[in-house]
Parts: structure tokens; C-alpha cells; sequence
């Protein structure tokens, strides 16, 4: 039940960053301990977000991803990949979950996550400008069982597993210990893969489980929400190089 939540958040500098980093460093906050906060930045550590971090009073490592990705479809897949290596290389112990910066979270949702024994997915309620987004992705399950997928996106038909970055959590041990999950797993590093845009969750997940009998549905029947992701297009919005203001704005 002490279990240790490794929650992995890729942030870039964009104008509701630290709207973004505030709102999720509060909810970890009421998390139960023991968590920790991995949130991996590009090309380097900004000290507003360092400053944040040290603030935010949740036990955290602030990590840089020097391989850059200019391709739109890669968002973040690099940082998660600086993340993955850390875990790996200090053989970190406890439940990994992908959590973007600007997603929402219930705190249901990390009380859940300490239920997982080696792979768990639920499903996660999609919120788009875009009429024609799924509105809903995730497992349907019968009681912990997934016996199958939310999803209307045609061309996610082709995907094996229809899950949001933002819908499972797995077993650290399975990034560095494969061996105590699969008899004879060769042991290779898992790790996410820049492919096509949609594809990048399920190639993953393919590397951690052969079918949906090694998953397990969260919470019970996988009948509730417990996080929103949100695709809100906001690059036209402006905003201060820095959030300290170090003379009144209109003094007199
Ligand atoms: N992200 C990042 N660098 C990028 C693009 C995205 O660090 O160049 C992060 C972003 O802060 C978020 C995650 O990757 O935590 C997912 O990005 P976004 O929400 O834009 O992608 P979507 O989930 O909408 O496809």
C-alpha cells in the first residue's frame, strides 16, 4: 500500500506552462506519499520551473532532454524516454504513469494507481476542439477484466491496444527487471518509439504485455472517470518572458 507512484511529466516553455505545472504540482501534493514527481524539460532546465518544483513540496527530479524533436506527432516522446532511462538506471521501484502537464487528474485516479500489480488501464475522457475526436478512450472491462476498446477514431482501428498516453500505469520492475514478468524476455530497453501519430501508446504497451489478459481494468468495471485529457490549441496566446516582477507594473 506504500507502494511508490512515479509520475513522469514532459513540460515545454509555452505560455500556460506554469498555469499547467501549478495545477498538477497541487494535485500530486495531496497525493499520498510516497511519490515522485520526474518532470523532464528540452534542451534545458528553466528556472521558473526549478523554482516551481522546489515549491510545490512533493518529492520531484528535474531532468533534461537534449535530443529535440521538431515533429509535431513526437510531443514529449523523447522526454518520457529521459525518464524511462533514469528509472531504469536507478533501478527506481513503484508504479510508472505518463502524466502530461496540461491534462486534468482526479485524485481518485492515484489512489488507483497503487491497486496495480504489473499493468493497469482505464478509460480516459477526451476533450477536443474537434468534433470529430473520440470522446472517450480506454478499456471496457468486466470487473478487472478488459474484454475490450472505447474508441470511434477510424484509423485507430489499426492500433492493437486503444489507450490514451494518459489511460495506464505499469510496474517499474517491468523497465529493468522484464525477466520477473516474462520467462526468457530478452533484455532489451522498453522504450517509447517515434512512430506515427496514435501509435506511439500501443507499440509501447506492446513491449510490456502479450494480450489484455495481463492487463488490469481500473477502478472496478472501468465505469468511472478518473482523468480528462484535454487538446486545447493555445500557441496564439501571449505571455511575460518571466514571472517575477521585480518593479510594480504601474508604479507611480
Ligand atoms: N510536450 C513537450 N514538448 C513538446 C510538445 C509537448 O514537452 O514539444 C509535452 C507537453 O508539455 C505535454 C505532453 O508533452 O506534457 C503532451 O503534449 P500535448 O498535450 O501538446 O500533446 P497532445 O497530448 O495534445 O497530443
Amino acid at each position: 500500500d506504500s507502494e511508490l507512484l512515479i509520475i513522469v511529466t514532459p513540460s515545454y516553455n509555452r505560455a500556460l506552462q506554469f498555469y499547467y505545472l501549478h495545477r498538477l504540482g497541487q494535485t500530486l501534493r495531496l497525493v499520498r506519499p510516497p511519490l515522485l514527481w520526474i518532470v523532464v524539460e528540452m534542451g534545458s532546465a528553466s528556472d521558473e520551473t526549478a523554482d516551481l518544483l522546489r515549491r510545490t513540496g512533493v518529492m520531484y527530479r528535474h531532468l533534461v532532454c537534449q535530443k529535440n524533436s521538431l515533429e509535431v506527432k513526437d510531443r514529449g516522446v523523447h522526454q518520457r524516454n529521459t525518464a524511462l532511462e533514469h528509472i531504469e538506471r536507478h533501478h527506481l521501484d513503484g508504479i510508472v504513469y505518463f502524466a502530461d502537464d496540461d491534462n486534468i487528474y482526479s485524485l481518485q485516479l492515484f489512489s488507483h494507481l497503487r491497486d496495480i500489480r504489473r499493468f493497469g488501464t482505464w478509460p480516459v475522457a477526451m476533450l477536443a476542439q474537434c468534433k470529430s475526436r473520440t470522446t472517450l478512450e480506454g478499456p471496457v472491462c468486466k470487473g478487472n477484466q478488459v474484454v475490450g476498446w472505447n474508441t470511434n477514431e477510424k484509423s485507430k482501428r489499426l492500433r492493437r491496444f486503444h489507450v490514451d498516453m494518459s489511460g495506464f500505469a505499469f510496474n517499474s520492475t517491468m523497465i529493468w527487471d522484464p525477466k520477473r514478468w516474462f520467462p526468457g524476455a530478452p533484455n532489451s530497453a522498453r522504450q517509447l518509439d517515434t512512430v506515427k501519430e496514435g501509435f506511439q501508446e500501443t507499440t509501447f504497451i506492446e513491449q510490456l504485455v502479450e494480450d489484455e489478459s495481463q492487463m488490469e481494468g481500473l477502478p472496478n468495471s472501468c465505469a468511472n472517470i478518473m482523468n480528462w485529457h484535454l487538446h486545447l490549441e493555445a500557441r496564439h496566446l501571449g505571455y511575460p518572458r518571466r514571472w517575477q516582477v521585480s518593479s510594480s507594473l504601474n508604479a507611480v
